[in-house]
């Protein structure tokens, strides 16, 4: 974070906000429980950028005065999250391919006064699992849990990174298959299946080389009712979206059945890599999200404990 030098305490150019300082931020409501305060303070600083990254939180009925305000404020850039993701596509001057391929959008770039919307919500899950689980995904076949925005997000990502095949799950199955339905046509080399849980026999889960968990079950320590990760071999990885709490009754479930398995943190460092690197040209210093990350989850471990 940038902060004002202590009477005495010499400035720098590192640790002074000053006119020329551009401003980054994050939208949602509420906007309290994000962490990308904390990984995108630490990168502008490593990277010594004269910026800074802020919270702003919208309430639904005040986006579209909020986006108003963002451009007028010539705020640099900024990130969306829930519930903005998708309502705020029409507000933007365009939209990246990898935007509407999500249908939804998590980062604002502010390009000479145009605000143009991307997602790095996919792509920085298929790093973290490459990263988190040496987990290739070109022609391997996977189960993905949820048909909602994380979901779709991720399929779309898969379909780009050319997976063999899908079985998308879900507790309603009709929102399951019109997410399906949305790739067909785009993608008819990747084979898509539907399930509603709990999973149906006749899908040959034991073929399945990755499970992703995109629903929000996991976060309040729910099971995923219906599900039973004995069905896959012992080569199947196990990847949970959900970060806080960063071991999810899936992820133990996993630990007990030997399998290989990771939690959301790494795509949540991934996507703000990524965002960093449309906003600033470059790339963060390697580790330093994931290190003030670490940082933030011991400072309140302490702090609760206290
Ligand atoms: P969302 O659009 O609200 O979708 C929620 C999904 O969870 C839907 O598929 C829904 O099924 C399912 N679900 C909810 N309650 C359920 C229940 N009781 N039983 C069975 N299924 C249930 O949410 P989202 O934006 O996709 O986010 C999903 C998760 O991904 C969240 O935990 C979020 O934190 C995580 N996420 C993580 C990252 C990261 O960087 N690690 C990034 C984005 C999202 P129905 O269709 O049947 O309602």
């Amino acid at each position: 974070m940038l902060f004002l030098p202590l009477p005495g305490e010499p400035m720098n150019d590192k640790s002074v906000i000053t006119g020329k300082t551009r401003i980054y931020g994050i939208i949602g409501y509420p906007v309290t429980h994000s962490l990308s305060p904390v990984m995108q303070n630490a990168a502008l600083q490593a990277a010594a950028v004269d910026g800074l990254y802020v919270p702003f939180a919208v309430e639904p009925d005040q986006l579209a005065t909020a986006v108003s305000g963002l451009r007028a404020l010539q705020v640099c850039g900024f990130n969306v999250t829930i519930p903005h993701k998708t309502s705020i596509m029409p507000l933007l001057d365009e939209l990246a391919p990898s935007a509407v391929q999500a249908g939804a959008v998590n980062t604002v770039v502010n390009q000479g006064g145009r605000l143009i919307g991307h997602n790095t919500d996919g792509d920085g899950m298929i790093i973290s699992l490459a990263k988190d689980l040496e987990c290739g995904i070109a022609g391997s076949k996977v189960v993905l849990v949820g048909a909602g925005g994380a979901a779709r997000g991720a399929l779309a990502a898969f379909c780009r990174a050319g997976v063999a095949s899908v079985i998308v799950v879900n507790r309603t199955l009709q929102i399951a298959d019109d997410l399906a339905n949305s790739f067909r046509a785009c993608y008819p080399q990747v084979k898509l299946q539907v399930s509603t849980l709990p999973v149906q026999a006749e899908l040959a889960l034991s073929e399945v080389d990755l499970l992703v968990n995109a629903t929000s079950l996991g976060m309040a320590g729910e099971k995923i009712e219906g599900l039973s990760l004995a069905l896959l071999s012992g080569h199947a990885k196990v990847y949970d979206m959900v970060y806080n709490p960063t071991l999810t009754p899936l992820l133990s479930d996993a630990k007990k059945c030997g399998l290989k398995a990771a939690n959301g943190i790494g795509m949540l460092v991934a996507q703000g890599e990524l965002a960093f690197k449309l906003w600033h040209g470059m790339s963060p210093d390697e580790g330093v999200m994931q290190e003030a990350l670490s940082c933030f989850y011991a400072t309140q471990q302490r702090l609760d404990s206290l």
